[in-house]
C-alpha cells in the first residue's frame, strides 16, 4: 500500500525518469537551468530551477546552471549577475557547476564540421526570405535549396570562410540536410549557424559565426553530460531535431528532452518583454519593483524562497498549460510566515488618542508576546503612556451595527494593555477627528486575569512619546493581463492603484532593529517586509507583502 501511494504522487518527469534508470538508459541523474542571460528570472523560472533542482537532489545526482549565451543582441553582463544571485537565493545549488554556452563554441564549430563530413549539413546562399520561401507551409511540403548538394569539399571551406569572416552578415547560413518534405517544419533543412558580426560579452569578437538554438542546445546538454534536458512544451515540435543532433554527432550517452507546461499566474504579467518595457518606460523602479514577479521584486518585496518552494510544489508538473490563481502565491506566503515572523504593532493611518486619567509622564513596559501562536519567539515590551496613536478606521463618530471597535460611550480592549472606554473626541474645521479622549480601568490590565466583563473590540495602537515613524507602501498589482496588457493606442493598460505610499506611519520601538528584508505581521493589517532598496535605519521604509484576509482555499 505505501509503495502504492508513493508510485501515484510522482509527476510524469519523475515516471520518465524512474523508467529510464530501471532499463538502464541511464546511470545517474544529471540535470540543467539554462536561462538566457537578456532579462531578470520571473517566478516561472523559479519554477524550472526548483524542478531541475529538486529532481538533481531527489535522485541523488547533478545540476548544472548554465547560462545560454549564444545570441549576444540581448545579453549583458547584468542579466547574468541577478540571474546568479536569484538561483543562489531560491536554494539551488550548483556547486561547482556553473557554465556559459558560449564557452563551447569551439566544440560547436567542430560539431558543424562533422556534420558537413559526414554530409549532413551544407552552406547556403540562399537570403532569408527565399528560405521562408522553400520551406513551405503546414500543408506544402517545402522545397530542396539549389546549393543542397554542395560537395563535402566545397563545404568545408564555405564554412570556414564564414569562420574567417569572408562573407557579409546574412549572406551564408550553414544548413542541417535532413528532409524538406517532414511534416515537422523543423526538420525542413533548420538553419545551424549564422554569419553576424557581434561582440560578445563573453568572448567579444572572437566569432563571427554564432549557431542557432536548435543546434548549440542540445550540443550544450550533451558536452555537460545532462541526462534529462526539461523544457517548456513550446519546444515540443523541437524534440526531432534534438534528438536528431545527438544522433549524428554519435554522443555516448545523448541527453533526453522532457517538456513540462510554463508558469501562468493570473492578474500579473510574467513575460520579459512586458517586464523589460514596463523597466525601460520607466514605469517601474528598475526590475525589482516590488509590483513585478521577477524573482528580484519578490525577494524585495518580502516573499521567502520557502514561500516560493511551496507555491512550486502546489502548483505541480503538468503537461497542459493554465494559469495560477495569484492568490496562491499570497497563500504562500502567508503560510510560511505565520509562525515564524513576529506579530508587532503598526498604526498605519495615526489619530491621537488621549487617556484622560492616566498619569502626565508616565511610561509603562508591558510585556507581550511577540507571537501569540508561536512561543518560541519570546516575550517583548511595548511602552504604553497617557497618549496614544490608533489608527483612524478604529474610531467611528456614528457606527453601522456590529461595529466594534472606538465610538463615543463604547469600551474596547488596547491589543495587550488595558480596557479603554470613549469619553469625547475633537475635530478640526473639515471635520476629521484629530483627538480621541478615552478613560481607561487599571483593573482590566492584560495577564492579570480581569474576567469583570467583556469588550467585544481589541485594537492596536502605538505610544506616542517612543513611536518611530516610517513609510508604508501598498501595492496593487501593476497590469492585470485578464483586463489586457494594452490600450487601443499599444500603451500599456496599467492599474492607476498599483502603489499607495502613506508617510506618516506609527510603529511600537521594537521595529528600530529591522534590517532589510525583515519581516513581520502588523497586527491586524497584513505582512510587511523592511525595502531593501530605500529603508534606512533612521527612516524605515515596509513594503506590504500581503495583506491577512484571503478568500483563497486550498485545492482539495
Ligand atoms: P520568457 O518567456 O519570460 O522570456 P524564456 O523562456 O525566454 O522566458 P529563458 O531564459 O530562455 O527564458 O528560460 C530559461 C528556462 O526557464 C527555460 O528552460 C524555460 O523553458 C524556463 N521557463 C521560462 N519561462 C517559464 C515559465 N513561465 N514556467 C516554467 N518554466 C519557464
Ligand atoms: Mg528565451
Amino acid at each position: 500500500m505505501e509503495q502504492e501511494k508513493e508510485i501515484v504522487s510522482k509527476n510524469f518527469i519523475e515516471q520518465i525518469i524512474d523508467k529510464d534508470l530501471e532499463e538502464g538508459h541511464y546511470t545517474t541523474v544529471h540535470t540543467r537551468f539554462p536561462p538566457e542571460p537578456n532579462g531578470y528570472l520571473h517566478i516561472g523560472h523559479a519554477k524550472s530551477i526548483l524542478l531541475n533542482y529538486g529532481l538533481a537532489k531527489k535522485y541523488n545526482g547533478k545540476f548544472n546552471l548554465r547560462f545560454d549565451d549564444t545570441n549576444p543582441t540581448k545579453e549583458k553582463t547584468e542579466f547574468v549577475e541577478s540571474i546568479i544571485a536569484d538561483v543562489k537565493w531560491l536554494g539551488a545549488d550548483w556547486e561547482d557547476r556553473l557554465f556559459f554556452a558560449s564557452n563551447y563554441f569551439d566544440q560547436m564549430y567542430e560539431a558543424a564540421v562533422k556534420l558537413i563530413k559526414k554530409g549532413k549539413a551544407y552552406v547556403c546562399d540562399l537570403s532569408a526570405e527565399e528560405i521562408r520561401e522553400y520551406r513551405g507551409t503546414l500543408t506544402e511540403p517545402g522545397k530542396e535549396s539549389p546549393y543542397r548538394n554542395r560537395s563535402v569539399e566545397e563545404n568545408l571551406t564555405l564554412f570556414e570562410n564564414m569562420k574567417n569572416g569572408m562573407y557579409e552578415d546574412g549572406s551564408k547560413v550553414l544548413r542541417a540536410k535532413i528532409d524538406m518534405a517532414s511534416p515537422n517544419i523543423n526538420m525542413r533543412d533548420p538553419v545551424i549557424y549564422r554569419v553576424a558580426r557581434m561582440s560578445h560579452h563573453n568572448t567579444g569578437d572572437k566569432w563571427c559565426i554564432y549557431p542557432m538554438y536548435d543546434f548549440a542546445h542540445p550540443i550544450e546538454d550533451a558536452i555537460e553530460g545532462v541526462t534529462h534536458s526539461i523544457c517548456t512544451l513550446e519546444f515540443e515540435d523541437h524534440r526531432p531535431l534534438y534528438d536528431w543532433v545527438v544522433r549524428e554527432l554519435e554522443y555516448e550517452h545523448p541527453p533526453k528532452q522532457i517538456e513540462f507546461a510554463k508558469l501562468y499566474l493570473t492578474n500579473v504579467v510574467t513575460g520579459k518583454r512586458y517586464i523589460k518595457r514596463l523597466v525601460e518606460e520607466g514605469i517601474v523602479d528598475g526590475w525589482d519593483d516590488p509590483r513585478l514577479v521577477s524573482i528580484a521584486a519578490l525577494r524585495r518585496r518580502g516573499f521567502t524562497p520557502e514561500s516560493i518552494q511551496k507555491f512550486v510544489d502546489l502548483c505541480g508538473i503538468s503537461k497542459s498549460n493554465s494559469s495560477v490563481d495569484y492568490a496562491m502565491l499570497e497563500y504562500c506566503i502567508r503560510e510560511d510566515l505565520k509562525l515564524k515572523r513576529p506579530r508587532m504593532m503598526a498604526v498605519l493611518d495615526p489619530v491621537k488618542l488621549i487617556i484622560d486619567n492616566y498619569p502626565e509622564d508616565q511610561i509603562e513596559y508591558l510585556d507581550v508576546e511577540m507571537n501569540l501562536e508561536n512561543p518560541e519567539l519570546g516575550m517583548r515590551k511595548v511602552p504604553f503612556g497617557r497618549e496614544l496613536y490608533i489608527d483612524r478606521e478604529d474610531f467611528m463618530e456614528n457606527p453601522p451595527k456590529k461595529y466594534f471597535r472606538l465610538f463615543p460611550g463604547n469600551e474596547v480592549r488596547l491589543m495587550g494593555a488595558y480596557f479603554v472606554k470613549c469619553v469625547s473626541f475633537e475635530k478640526d474645521e473639515n471635520g476629521n477627528v484629530t483627538e480621541i479622549h478615552c478613560t481607561y480601568d487599571p483593573e482590566t490590565k492584560c495577564g492579570t486575569g480581569f474576567t469583570g466583563r467583556k469588550v467585544k473590540g481589541t485594537i492596536h495602537w502605538v505610544a506616542a512619546k517612543t513611536a518611530i515613524k516610517a513609510e508604508v507602501r501598498l501595492y496593487e498589482n501593476i497590469i492585470d493581463e485578464e483586463k489586457g496588457v494594452y490600450n487601443e493606442d499599444g500603451s500599456l493598460n496599467l492599474n492607476p492603484n498599483s502603489l499607495t505610499v502613506l508617510k506618516d506611519c506609527l510603529l511600537e520601538p521594537e521595529f528600530a532593529k529591522a534590517q532589510p528584508y525583515d519581516s513581520f505581521q502588523f497586527v491586524r493589517q497584513g505582512y510587511f517586509c523592511v525595502d531593501a532598496k530605500d529603508s534606512k535605519p533612521e527612516a524605515l521604509v515596509f513594503n506590504r507583502i500581503v495583506s491577512l484576509k484571503s478568500s483563497f482555499k486550498l485545492p482539495k
